[in-house]
């Protein structure tokens, strides 16, 4: 249990950044998947700025893809009013659970507004105020990040997603098309921490680039 942040009222971004970065992230990821966990700095960077601009605090979040649930705790502790957590693959609930229960710990709250669902991205229907996402790369199978994007952009009016810069270009294609506005894109470099079998260097750097999307 930690004092110093149940005493806050309010998270300061440094300790939502700390908070962050003790998550429990993929025991045994799954290649085919691409699961990748967002880096806890990245992750609270991201959500700061949402929640600087109005479009967090009180508000239905989407973390679609959420894997262990970086983003969408990261929500719920900003004050997300309600977070989806969606994800394929159910081998990662475990941790997602002893995370929420870990943001519970530390902050001395009970968040009861969250539900997790089992699914693929492709089928979510649902509608929320923001959708926050670290989706593959696209990478593995092709075209997955498209998906969630095309997903995430109907299903949201403001939708911030995470991908490779080396398919800027191409996503900035896509969202003119959806007549969506790219209001801002911001560029992270983290490092991969878990190593997979096939990566030659054991710990390998990502560029990556959040795309911040409005109506
Ligand atoms: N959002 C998490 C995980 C990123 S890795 C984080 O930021 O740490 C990408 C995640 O997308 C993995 O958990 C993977 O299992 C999930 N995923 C891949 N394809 C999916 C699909 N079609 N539908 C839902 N989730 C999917």
């Amino acid at each position: 249990m930690d004092r110093a942040l149940q005493r806050a009222m309010i998270l300061s971004k440094k300790q939502l950044a700390v908070l962050l970065s003790k998550m429990r992230t993929f025991e045994r990821p799954d290649v085919q998947l691409e699961q990748y966990p967002t880096d806890g700095e990245v992750a609270a960077d991201i959500l700061w700025n949402a929640k600087m601009a109005g479009e967090l605090n009180g508000r239905t979040v989407a973390d679609l893809g959420c894997g262990t649930g970086i983003l969408g705790i990261g929500a719920l502790a900003l004050g997300a009013r309600h977070v989806t957590f969606l994800e394929v693959d159910p081998r990662t609930f475990p941790a997602l659970m002893a995370n929420l229960s870990k943001l519970e710990a530390d902050t001395g709250k009970k968040y009861g507004n969250y539900e997790i669902v089992e699914g693929d991205a492709a089928a979510f229907g649902g509608r929320v105020d923001l959708v926050v996402q670290n989706p593959p790369f696209g990478t593995r199978e092709r075209g997955a990040d498209v998906e969630f994007l095309r997903v995430a952009m109907r299903a949201a009016p403001v939708v911030y997603s995470l991908h490779k810069t080396s398919t800027e270009e191409h996503l900035k294609r896509v969202v003119a098309g959806a007549g969506r506005h790219l209001a801002a894109l911001t560029r992270y470099e983290f490092p991969l921490k878990q190593t997979m079998t096939h990566h030659e260097k054991r710990i390998e750097r990502i560029e990556t680039s959040c795309l911040r999307i409005v109506s």
